[in-house]
């Protein structure tokens, strides 16, 4: 609500490139498309942490995909939560269709969306929990019975995942996680879905999906935005253009 009134107040300026005019100019909005798939995929981490759910992407998480996630995230554009769970919602919609299991829910009891829960430290820092209205956002798109719920928490301080290699993410995050006692009836053998931004090295889904687990969960599937390109069989992969810095400099096009 907010963020909506100061957008008729503020100027808006392209999150990337900060030409005044719409969150995303359409040059920059055409670089991040350009690191979509055509239909989404499986991210396959190498090596894939244990307990790594299959996990569907909808593009390759460099360029200027990533910049829009980080501006999102981290710079305070909250104004391109639409654009991101556009993004989002093939991926989401993949997993969701993918196996039986998960068809089944969403014409039955329902298909559980997760949120996969920021670190206390993070949610202090920026105020707000910004995956979830992406999720949210996305889940509207797929057909069906479909819950969005934040039932994860996060149970101990970690370090900054960004910091880390792949082994030390995975250790970093180990029991990093739990279901809330008050959702622990509604994971009870549901098939959930664990959603993402990114995906670095799958640590965070693995540990997301470890913990439904060990609540009941039934199936646990993935799905986010984009993985890094090691992780994804990019042979068919789309050119990904970085990030266009400068407005007006026309020189940064596709550098
Ligand atoms: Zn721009």
């Amino acid at each position: 609500m907010l963020s909506e009134l100061l957008d008729l107040v503020l100027p808006a300026a392209c999150a990337l490139c900060h030409r005044p005019g719409a969150p995303l100019c359409p040059r920059c909005r055409d670089a991040a498309l350009e690191c979509l798939h055509a239909s989404p995929r499986v991210a396959v981490p190498s090596p894939p942490p244990p307990g790594m759910p299959s996990c569907w992407v909808s593009g390759e998480a460099s360029g200027a995909l990533r910049a829009v996630v980080t501006a999102y995230k981290d710079e305070g554009r909250r104004d391109l939560h639409r654009t991101l769970a556009t993004w989002l919602a093939p991926a989401l919609r993949a997993a969701a269709g993918a196996e039986p299991a998960a068809r089944d829910s969403l014409r039955g009891r329902g298909l559980l969306v997760v949120p996969v829960p920021g670190s206390p430290r993070a949610r202090r820092r920026r105020g707000d929990v910004p995956l979830t209205p992406l999720v949210s956002g996305a889940a509207a798109s797929v057909p069906g019975r479909v819950t969005v719920a934040e039932v994860l928490v996060a149970t101990r301080l970690t370090k900054d995942q960004s910091t880390l290699d792949a082994a030390a993410r995975a250790s970093n995050l180990a029991g990093a996680m739990a279901v809330r006692e008050r959702h622990v009836r509604v994971v009870g053998g549901a098939v959930c879905i664990v959603v993402d931004d990114l995906v670095t090295t799958g640590a965070t889904l693995a540990e997301a999906a470890r913990a439904l687990r060990d609540a009941g969960a039934g199936t646990v599937l993935g799905a986010a935005i984009g993985a890094t390109r090691r992780q994804v069989d990019h042979h068919a992969g789309l050119p990904c253009r970085p990030p266009l810095k400068g407005s007006g400099d026309r020189s940064n096009v596709g550098a």
